[in-house]
C-alpha cells in the first residue's frame, strides 16, 4: 500500500500576548492507505494541534504535509474529523443531525441521502431517527456522530479521543465496534487516545509523542495474536503486556 499521508518536519507554535507556546517540533511520520495509527502522548503535548494541522484547520509553521488521494486523482484526500464530544445538536432530531454535514456542504443529493439511510440501518439507528440526541445511549450518540462524519465519504478519519466521554464498559464495546466499522469501510484512521490499552487494541502502529513541544519519541508496530474475536481478545493476546510496558516506559521517561 502506498502512503496516503506524509509529515515531514512539521513544527507549530501558538502565539499570544503572553508569548509563544511551542506545540510541535519536527514531527515526521508516514501513514499508509488503510492503516490504523494511534497517537499517544502526555496531556497538553500537542496531539490535538497535530490533528488540526493534518485536517487543514491550522497551518504548520514549518515542514511539509504530503497527501495522496487513494483514488489516484490529484485532489487531496477527503478528511473526516470526529471529536471527543459527539457535538450533536439537541434541537435537531437524530436524522437531522446526521445529515448536518451534507447540509452544510450543500451535498444533500439523493445518492448521499441513500448512503445515510444505509448507514442508519447498518448501525441500528433507523428506528431512532426522529428521537433527540438525549434519548440515545452514549454509544448510539457516538454512532450517530460517526454516520454524520462518514456521510461525507472521507478517505481519512481523524479521531480526537472520541471515546473518552464513555464509561469503561461502553467504551470497550463502542471503540471495538466503531473501529470495526471503519476498517470494514476500508478507511485510513488516525486516533488520539490517552488510553494505552485502547491504542494497542485498535492500532496497527502507535506513534509516541514526547511532552511539549511534541517530538516523535518512537513508533511501535502492533502485532497481536488473537485467540478469538471477543472484545477482550486483544487484551488477552500474548504480546499485549509487553507492548503495554514498553509504552508505559516511553511515556513515563519523558
Ligand atoms: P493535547 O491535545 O496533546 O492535550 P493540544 O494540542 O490541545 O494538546 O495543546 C498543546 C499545547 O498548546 C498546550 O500547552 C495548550 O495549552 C496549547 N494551546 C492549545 N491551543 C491553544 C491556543 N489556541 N492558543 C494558545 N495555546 C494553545
Ligand atoms: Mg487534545
Amino acid at each position: 500500500m502506498q502512503n496516503i499521508l506524509e509529515l515531514k518536519n512539521v513544527s507549530y507554535s501558538y502565539h499570544s500576548l503572553h508569548g509563544e507556546t511551542k506545540a510541535l517540533k519536527n514531527i515526521s511520520f508516514d501513514v499508509k492507505e488503510g492503516e490504523f495509527i494511534a497517537i499517544v502522548g502526555p496531556s497538553g503535548c500537542g496531539k490535538s494541534t497535530l490533528l488540526s494541522i493534518i485536517s487543514g484547520q491550522l497551518r504548520q509553521e514549518q515542514g511539509d504535509i504530503i497527501m495522496r488521494n487513494p483514488d489516484g486523482s490529484d485532489s487531496a484526500p477527503r478528511i473526516g474529523y470526529m471529536l471527543q464530544k459527539d457535538h450533536l445538536f439537541e434541537w435537531r432530531s437524530v436524522y437531522r443531525n446526521v445529515i448536518l454535514g451534507l447540509e452544510l456542504h450543500h451535498m444533500l443529493t439523493s445518492d448521499k441521502l441513500s448512503y445515510v439511510e444505509r448507514l442508519l440501518t447498518e448501525y441500528g439507528l433507523s428506528q431512532f431517527r426522529d428521537k433527540r440526541p438525549s434519548e440515545l445511549s452514549g454509544g448510539m450518540k457516538q454512532r450517530a456522530a460517526l454516520i454524520r462524519t462518514l456521510a461525507l465519504e472521507p478517505q481519512i478519519l481523524l479521531l480526537d479521543e472520541p471515546f473518552s466521554a464513555l464509561d469503561y464498559q461502553t467504551r470497550l464495546m463502542v471503540s471495538a465496534d466503531i473501529c470495526h466499522l471503519i476498517r470494514t469501510a476500508g478507511k485510513t484512521m488516525i486516533i488520539i487516545t490517552h488510553d494505552l490499552a485502547e491504542a494497542i487494541c485498535l492500532a496497527d502502529r502507535i506513534i509516541i509523542l514526547s511532552g511539549r513541544p511534541a517530538v516523535v519519541k518512537n513508533e511501535l508496530p502492533v502485532k497481536l495474536t488473537l485467540q478469538d474475536d471477543s472484545l477482550l481478545a486483544a487484551r488477552n493476546a500474548p504480546e499485549f503486556q509487553n507492548l503495554f510496558n514498553q509504552l508505559w516506559e516511553e511515556l513515563t521517561h519523558a
